[in-house]
């Protein structure tokens, strides 16, 4: 059974096995969470995202799907990249955004990760309405097979951290 645990913060000052990035599908870096990671983290993770990207993701990662690299200097073992949907008014992507949360949990599970900090993908620049986003984040944690013994959302406002608060019992 995964515990689900919330705190309010900065996400990369977390100590977890792995910590989740709300990437783009460059690899290469943005703002946000992401601009936080490759900051906090140093240049060791942008190395292996290079690698990446030389090789299997040559195109990029795709939306929904999930990758581990190191941590470089972050108190984790692996950071796990995934490339959250830009929110649409007129499409619905939740299949996606559902997507990022299973797949990073399936590349946890085969590193053997145990303690995986999320933030709350795709809420910021990618414009993900928060009651919704963390509907689907909780539900799709609660919904998936999983080894990880605690998924920690690590929301970074009040508003993040209650939308958050009103999905647990
Ligand atoms: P996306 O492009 O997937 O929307 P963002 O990084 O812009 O990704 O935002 C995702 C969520 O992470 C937003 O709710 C934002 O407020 C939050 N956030 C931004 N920086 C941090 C951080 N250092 N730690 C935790 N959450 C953060």
């Amino acid at each position: 059974m995964t515990r689900i645990t919330l705190v309010q913060g900065d996400i990369t000052r977390q100590t977890a096995d792995a910590i989740v990035n709300a990437a783009n599908s460059s690899l290469l870096g943005g703002g946000g969470v992401d601009g936080a990671i490759h900051r906090r983290g140093g240049p060791a993770i942008l190395e292996d995202c290079r690698k990446l990207r030389a090789g299997h993701y040559g195109k990029g990662l795709p939306t929904g799907q999930a990758v581990a690299t190191t941590a470089g200097d972050l108190d984790a073992r692996w950071v796990i990249h995934t490339v959250g949907p830009v929110h649409s008014r007129s499409e619905d992507r939740s299949e996606q955004l559902a997507s990022c949360y299973r797949e990073s949990l399936r590349r946890a599970d085969e590193l053997g990760a145990r303690t995986v900090a999320f933030p709350a993908v795709s809420t910021g620049i990618y414009g993900w309405p928060l009651d919704d986003g963390a509907r689907i984040a909780v539900a799709t944690v609660r919904e998936t097979d999983t080894a990880v013994e605690e998924v920690r959302f690590v929301l970074f406002d009040d508003r993040a951290y209650e939308a958050f608060a009103a999905q647990l019992p």
